[in-house]
């Protein structure tokens, strides 16, 4: 099975071929990347519209060159796409880009959900069977375990997305966007010798970090080291992300966890978990940083299971939802055949 995938869930505009035989998944992506403050939705949407065609154009002709079979047969058999969650007027340009090579090369659509796609690329190049699953995306952040047919969100933020909450504190610094990599790097610098008392709030298995970034954006106006700053926020967020992991690890009796999302290419969020992990004996995964931030390739992988699990869209039933969440998804592909 080949699928030919598009993701354009804010910043990312990107496209993609999954080939299941090989396992080989080409992604091409045109980042947004704000010239001041956050992502605009109105400018990612103007990104998406101008960046959309190339990325496709170049995934298309990867697509037609690597297939291997007579011309005249077209060179994916299905196309995905991102559905939400996400920025509505970056994911309807998306759909209509989706619609048009679905009904232009004749193959049925599939419509994959952004947050699921983050998980399930953790699961298909971990092997794990049955992992907890932890999101630590740009908008949003999510532990979640399949249970009878869904992903089950097991906590979740009672706020802002991870990413999102470190930008915001990094906008008030005066940092180009996106501010994670920044706060990291800042971090590994930091001298104070003790942590700076920012507030940790985990309410059983959900979690908050509004109040902490206000804190952080005090700590820095009140003078202390921004390195020093960045350094307690990054051991705080983490370790309440760290908590309500091995919480979700203990309550569902599971032994594996993947971690998904671009704030997971964050060293010391990886290191913490794979701590915790350890020291109670379970495996830690985390894909390649290609498969966390954004991308189309684990929509085109997921999408190649819901393929073929017979899971495809109408056109007419194929509209968007921004607020689309992990477990409205009835989970087809996992007692399905391989794709
Ligand atoms: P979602 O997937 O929820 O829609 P998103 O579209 O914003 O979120 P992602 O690509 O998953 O996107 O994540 C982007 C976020 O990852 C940004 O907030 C960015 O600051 C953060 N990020 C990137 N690299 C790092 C890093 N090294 N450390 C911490 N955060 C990081």
């Amino acid at each position: 099975i080949r699928v030919l995938a598009v993701e354009g869930t804010a910043w990312a505009a990107s496209a993609a071929v999954y080939d299941a035989g090989s396992e080989e998944v080409f992604i091409e992506t045109d980042a947004y990347l704000p010239d001041s403050g956050g992502i605009h939705p109105r400018e990612a949407a103007e990104h998406m519209h101008g960046a959309i065609p190339r990325v496709v154009e170049t995934a298309l002709s990867h697509a037609r060159e690597t297939v291997d079979g007579p011309a005249s047969e077209p060179p994916v058999d299905a196309v995905a796409f991102s559905r939400g969650p996400g920025l509505g007027p970056c994911l309807r340009i998306v759909a209509t880009v989706a619609r048009a090579l679905a009904q232009t090369l004749e193959v049925p659509l599939v419509g994959v959900n952004h947050m699921v796609a983050h998980l399930e690329i953790g699961r298909h190049t971990s092997e794990f069977n049955s992992p907890v699953c932890l999101n630590a995306s740009g908008a949003n952040a999510h532990l979640l375990a399949y249970r009878n047919g869904r992903y089950r969100v097991l906590g979740e933020t009672m706020d802002t997305g991870v990413g999102n909450a470190i930008d915001k504190f990094t906008r008030h610094v005066g940092w180009s966007h996106p501010g994670g990599p920044k706060v990291e790097e800042a971090a590994a610098r930091a001298e104070g010798e003790e942590l700076l008392d920012l507030p940790y709030v985990v309410k059983g298995m959900d979690f908050s970090f509004s109040g902490i970034m206000t804190a952080a954006k005090e700590a820095y106006d009140g003078g202390e080291d921004v390195e020093d700053v960045c350094c307690s926020l990054q051991e705080n967020v983490f370790a309440m992300l760290a908590e309500v992991a091995e919480r979700a690890l203990s309550l569902t009796g599971r032994e594996e966890l993947v971690l998904g999302g671009g704030v997971g290419q964050n060293a010391r969020l990886r290191g913490m978990l794979a701590e915790m992990c350890e020291a109670r004996g379970a495996s830690f995964h985390a894909p390649d940083p290609r498969f966390l931030r954004d991308n189309a390739g684990m929509i085109a992988v997921l999408g190649a299971k819901m393929y073929a699990a017979g899971d495809t869209l109408e056109i007419a039933d194929s509209r968007v939802d921004p607020d689309f969440r992990p477990d409205q998804v009835p989970v087809t592909w996992r007692e399905a055949p391989e794709p």
